[in-house]
């Protein structure tokens, strides 16, 4: 299959008629073939009149039926072959081992999420049994399930253009809720969302599902993006991207008549903290993994550790130059988009030509256009607490240590952080203590909390947490990643007194459906 550069609309293959969105190859800088045409506001309408239409069965498809509409949506992406890999690093400048990774993620990822839905913990039913004779009040019968909350809009990453983007784990956790999903495309791997599209389509097709549940729409973000989460039937928001996207696109969903959530995951720089004790047995060790976790994949990762902080001395010196040293010979590797290279180069300029801000080390410049060189800075405890700006996130491989006149001072920059997707302990036995104290402000600001190991690398499964306090993302209480992301797309429903006839299959006397149940307060199966 090669892409047409068309729109997905249901079923229809459609062209636009906007500004044209032409794909870059990071690594050249030439335009790839084909155009796609934007589309209008018509579209998004015509796009969400489907989806409301799909949403009245879809959302009470069988459990089966859903299961296998996700494992096959995995499969027809298998389908596409070496095609969707070859185009995909066409588009994004990654190497093939990674995509071809990403690829088996998304795939698992789906079919996780296929586990789930027949599972069917996720509708949480409860029931607590009429109590007739109780004194002073008879009880009546009540009964919850969980139900889809309608379309949903997702906006593809950037950075993973399979694993966060047209079939990534918003759409996947959507569709598995029983939402139908509007996919705003990112204009950076246009190709490869239409292939992803086209697989999703046949697989709605073959699913004999109703059309609209699954739409795929190119064009502007600040025109086709913001009409889509203003549009009235559209009942949630996924984004993965920048601050600045995620926060207008949280002020349209809430400025709407009807506010609606947005789940957007935004920025975050990953603090390390080095304690004492682990510094002194192996700062060469741990200088090591860093930088392979800073340079992995040029630092394009909303989990890299930009931020690395340590009590000032000699071990924190030894690690600094072995650090130092690993930078410097880090070979440079090509940015996702032209875009996302200036905006890496300004960070790295604007850290460069602080007053307060200390260079490090540099790697190998790279020799073809955005091309990403590593960076690594220094500053004082004392002038990163004075200056928020040394607390942006600058998107790629670049980091700074902050040095801390004692453990105090290092609780005084944890205290001062934003919200972030993870923070990351280097500790021995002795430091536990030092990171007893930490562990509560760290719970406050992160949504994962690692010992000894590194931020970059996201496990899909049941226990993740890719999520955090805001800017990390819009709303703390959830997670991206995991199979915990199905409940961002669901919302409770109590049935009362309701006749027999009227229960939904899973809240049927007998259990039809066998799932785990809250029966009076105790957990059955
Ligand atoms: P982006 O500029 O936020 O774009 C993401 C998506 O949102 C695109 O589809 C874009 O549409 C749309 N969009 C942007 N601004 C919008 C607005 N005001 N209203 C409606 N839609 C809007 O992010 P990006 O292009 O992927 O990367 C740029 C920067 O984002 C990076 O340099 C980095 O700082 C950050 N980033 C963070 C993460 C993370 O995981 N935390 C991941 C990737 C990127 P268009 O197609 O029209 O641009």
């Amino acid at each position: 299959m090669t892409p047409q550069g068309t729109s997905l609309i249901g079923q229809q293959a459609v062209t636009g008629g906007q500004a044209v969105i032409r794909a870059i190859d990071p690594s050249t800088g030439e335009a790839l073939a084909p155009d796609y045409p934007g589309l209008d506001h018509n579209a998004v309408v015509q796009a969400c009149e489907l989806a409301e239409t799909a949403f009245a069965s879809y959302r009470e498809s069988s459990l089966e039926d859903r299961a296998t509409f996700l494992e096959t949506v995995a499969s027809e992406i298998e389908a596409l072959g070496d095609a969707l890999v070859e185009r995909a690093m066409a588009e994004t400048g990654l190497p093939q081992a990674r995509i071809q990774g990403e690829r088996g993620r998304t795939c698992g990822q789906l079919r996780l999420f296929a586990s789930v839905v027949r599972a069917g913990e996720w509708l949480d039913v409860r029931h607590d049994p009429a109590l007739p004779e109780r004194e002073p009040m008879p009880r009546v019968d009540l009964r919850q399930r969980h139900v889809p909350l309608g379309p949903v809009a997702v906006f593809g990453a950037s950075n993973f253009p399979l694993a966060f983007s047209v079939a990534g784990g918003d759409t996947a956790s959507a569709l598995a809720a029983g939402c139908p999903v509007i996919v705003k495309a990112h204009s950076a791997h246009p190709g490869t969302s239409e292939l992803v599209g086209r697989a999703v389509q046949s697989a709605v097709a073959k699913c004999h599902l109703p059309e609209g549940v699954f739409s795929l729409l190119f064009g502007s973000g600040r025109e086709i993006g913001q009409a889509l989460v203003a549009d009235p039937r559209i009942q949630a928001v996924g984004f993965t991207g920048s601050r600045g996207g995620g926060t207008a696109l949280m002020k349209t969903a809430q400025s709407r008549p009807q506010p609606i959530p947005v789940y957007a995951e935004m920025s975050s720089i990953n603090p390390v903290f080095l304690l004492p004790e682990a510094l002194k047995a192996r700062a060469d060790q741990i200088a090591e993994g860093f930088v392979g976790s800073l340079t992995m994949g040029a630092g394009q990762f909303c989990t890299n550790p930009g931020l690395v902080i340590g009590v000032k001395g000699p071990e924190l010196d030894a690690f600094a130059e072995a650090a130092g040293k690993a930078v410097t010979g880090s070979a440079a590797q090509t940015m996702l988009t032209p875009g996302i290279h200036a905006a890496y180069a300004d960070a790295v300029g604007a850290l460069a030509a602080h007053a307060k801000v200390r260079e490090v080390a540099r790697g190998q410049a790279g020799e073809g256009p955005h091309q990403c060189q590593a960076a690594l800075f220094a500053a004082s405890a004392g002038d990163f607490l004075a200056d928020a700006a040394l607390h942006a996130e600058a998107f790629g491989a670049a980091s700074l240590i902050v040095e801390c006149d004692d453990l105090a001072q290092m609780r005084s920059v944890a205290e001062a952080l934003e919200g972030q997707l993870t923070a990351t302990l280097q500790m021995d036995d002795g430091d536990t203590p030092t990171a007893k104290s930490l562990l509560p402000i760290l719970e406050r600001k992160a949504g994962r909390i690692l010992a000894n190991g590194w931020p970059t690398g996201v496990e899909v499964c049941h226990a993740m947490v890719h999520g955090g306090p805001y800017p990390a993302t819009s709303d703390s209480r959830t997670t991206s990643v995991g199979s915990a992301a199905i409940h961002r797309f669901l919302r409770p429903v109590c049935y009362q007194a309701l006749p027999a006839g009227l229960l939904p299959e899973a809240l049927q006397d007998g259990n039809p459906l066998g799932v785990s149940r809250l029966v009076d307060g105790k957990r059955e199966i």
